[in-house]
Formats: structure tokens, C-alpha cells, sequence
């Protein structure tokens, strides 16, 4: 009786980055976005953009997906709440101008936290080529945002 091989036929299947124990959907990698800022050229901030692509299984991009949603929201709820919060409370006191801005600066310092708090998943990050970019300067926000 001969011991069959169970060698990959194909030799480049590759294994998911993210969890690594299931294949990667071939043809559809995770593609992270990075900036890196090269400086003000006038008044503008002039920045480089790349994008990596780290082979992913179909279960992890869901899970990428829904934790950058997750994060969006967070972000988007601690900017707006705020605002309205703002607004009501000056409409209550006939001061909508003032509790207006009050709300939005309020709201623009709780996204700026909460952009800096809310963790996204980002188990990508120790791909070789994240990781290098990241050690150069790159960033996974784009400038000026
Ligand atoms: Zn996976």
C-alpha cells in the first residue's frame, strides 16, 4: 500500500493572513489603505496612498468589516450626539448659536477620543509589508481626515 500525498496541488494556495488555519479566497485579499504625508505643498498637506493586499479567508473579511462598521459608528455617534444634544439644550434656553458650537466642538474632541480609543481589529497589521510601512511612517488614517 502506498501512502498518498496530500501536497497541494497547485503550490500557491495561500493560507488567510488573519486566522491562518483556513485557505485565502484566492482573487480577493483584504486591501488596506495607508497614507504617508510628504509635507504642505502650498496650503495643501500632499500625502503618498498605497494599498497592501494580505490574502484573506472569506469568515475574517466579515469580521474586518463589521469591526471597522462597528468603529465608523462609534466614531460617527460620539461626533453627532453631541451636536444634537447642543441644539435641543439651546433651543430649551434660546441659545441655539452658542450651545451649537458648543456641541460641535464637544463632538468634534469626543471622535478625535474615540477614533484614538476604539480599537479595529487589525490583526493585518503584522503583515510584513503593514509592518514595515508602519515602522517608515505610514499610517491607516487618511490625513487631514
Ligand atoms: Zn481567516
Amino acid at each position: 500500500m502506498t501512502a498518498s500525498s496530500k501536497a497541494s496541488a497547485t503550490g500557491n494556495d495561500e493560507m488567510c493572513f488573519d486566522c491562518g488555519v483556513r485557505a485565502a479566497t484566492p482573487g480577493r485579499p483584504l486591501v488596506v489603505e495607508m497614507y504617508r504625508v510628504l509635507g504642505h505643498s502650498g496650503r495643501r498637506l500632499a500625502f503618498k496612498e498605497v494599498q497592501v493586499h494580505v490574502p484573506i479567508c472569506e469568515i475574517c473579511r466579515l469580521e474586518e468589516n463589521s469591526s471597522e462598521m462597528r468603529r465608523n459608528r462609534i466614531v460617527g455617534a460620539c461626533l453627532l450626539i453631541p451636536l444634537v444634544a447642543g441644539i435641543a439644550f439651546g433651543i430649551s434656553q434660546g441659545e441655539i448659536f452658542r450651545a451649537a458650537l458648543f456641541g460641535i466642538g464637544a463632538g468634534f474632541v469626543l471622535s478625535v477620543i474615540a477614533r484614538a480609543t476604539v480599537g479595529h481589529k487589525r490583526r493585518s497589521r503584522e503583515h510584513p509589508e503593514i509592518k514595515s510601512r508602519l515602522k517608515g511612517g505610514w499610517t491607516f488614517d487618511r490625513p487631514g481626515t
